[in-house]
């Protein structure tokens, strides 16, 4: 269910973003202390008063929420929109009457601050690449969008405004990893498959090159499927997982159209995000986007 409430009035939007930010109870943000009292309000946000270093705050100082002009609950409802039912920052714009610059510059502020995701491999795992196109985004905006979004065909590179995107899927504990690169090689996979429980770790990949070098290496069990041979999925040896999941970033990126690469991160790591909190009910899964920046 939607929290509207939160979305309604100002002061259920700071009651929500008190709850998450102190949960471990209240600190000073400037030097840590906890011996923090009460001390009147900002707005609808409460203010305190530390008794270590005798500063002030409130409940946003310090936070990605801190000296915005466009009010909380308008910018819950934005990430909530943006993360939950996949909104462009067009229709946003349109939806809670800021300009674009406004709800880009603060939709990315919240994806900026998203941490990346830290791997745990336990296996077998499947790893695949995909290429986007990600140039420079404003240059090309009147031309044809037909060639933008995750296109399979052909490898890219970063240099040439189409990076990498590796996914990874982690049968063992069913998470699913979206990390943009600069570079499909061999240096690359073996940084991100460095994460990992065991010693050695089983893995599923498709018959590019890079992954070639795994064989030789006791770390790994590398196992693949040569895509164009009619052989697609030997039993377990697949990379379906990864390739439905790319089906799903493609969808995510499809209304952002023309991400730049640098931004290309943020976007992902909200991703990434989403569906952390795809099965949690709505005001659960706001408080998990607002921690997830804190
Ligand atoms: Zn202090």
């Amino acid at each position: 269910m939607i929290p509207l409430d939160v979305f309604g009035s100002e002061s259920v939007a700071a009651d929500l973003l008190q709850q998450v930010r102190w949960r471990d109870g209240v600190t000073c943000p400037r030097c840590r202390s906890d011996r923090t009292v009460r001390n009147g309000s900002y707005r609808e946000f409460q203010r305190y008063l530390c008794k270590n270093c005798d500063r002030t705050f409130n409940d946003k100082t310090g936070t990605i929420f801190a000296h915005s002009k466009i009010a909380l609950r308008r910018w819950l409802f934005s990430i909530y929109a943006f993360l939950r039912f996949n909104t462009s920052l067009r229709q946003l714009q349109c939806e809670i009457d800021v300009t674009h610059k406004t709800i880009q510059r603060r939709i990315e502020r919240f994806a900026r601050a998203v941490d990346a995701p830290s791997l745990d491999l336990v296996g077998p795992v499947e790893i695949d690449e995909v290429y986007v196109n990600a140039g420079k985004k404003g240059r090309e905006r009147d031309q044809e969008s037909r060639s933008r979004g995750l296109s399979t065909r052909g490898r890219g590179s970063y240099d040439g405004d189409k990076p990498p995107v590796f996914i990874i899927a982690d049968r063992g504990t069913g998470q699913r990893y979206v990390i943009p690169a600069k570079a499909a090689d061999e240096s690359t996979i073996r940084l991100l498959l460095a994460d990992r429980k065991e010693e050695s770790i089983t893995v599923y990949t498709d018959g590019f090159r890079a992954y070639e070098p795994l064989e030789a290496d006791d770390a790994f069990d590398r196992e693949y499927v040569v895509h164009g041979d009619g052989e697609y999925a030997d039993e377990e040896v697949h990379v379906n997982t990864c390739e439905s999941h790319t089906s799903l970033t493609r969808r995510w990126l499809s209304p952002h159209r023309g991400i730049s690469k640098d931004k290309l991160t943020q976007y992902l790591r909200a991703f990434q995000l989403r569906r952390e909190l795809y099965r949690k009910p709505g005001r659960d899964a706001l408080k998990h986007a607002v921690q997830a920046t804190l």
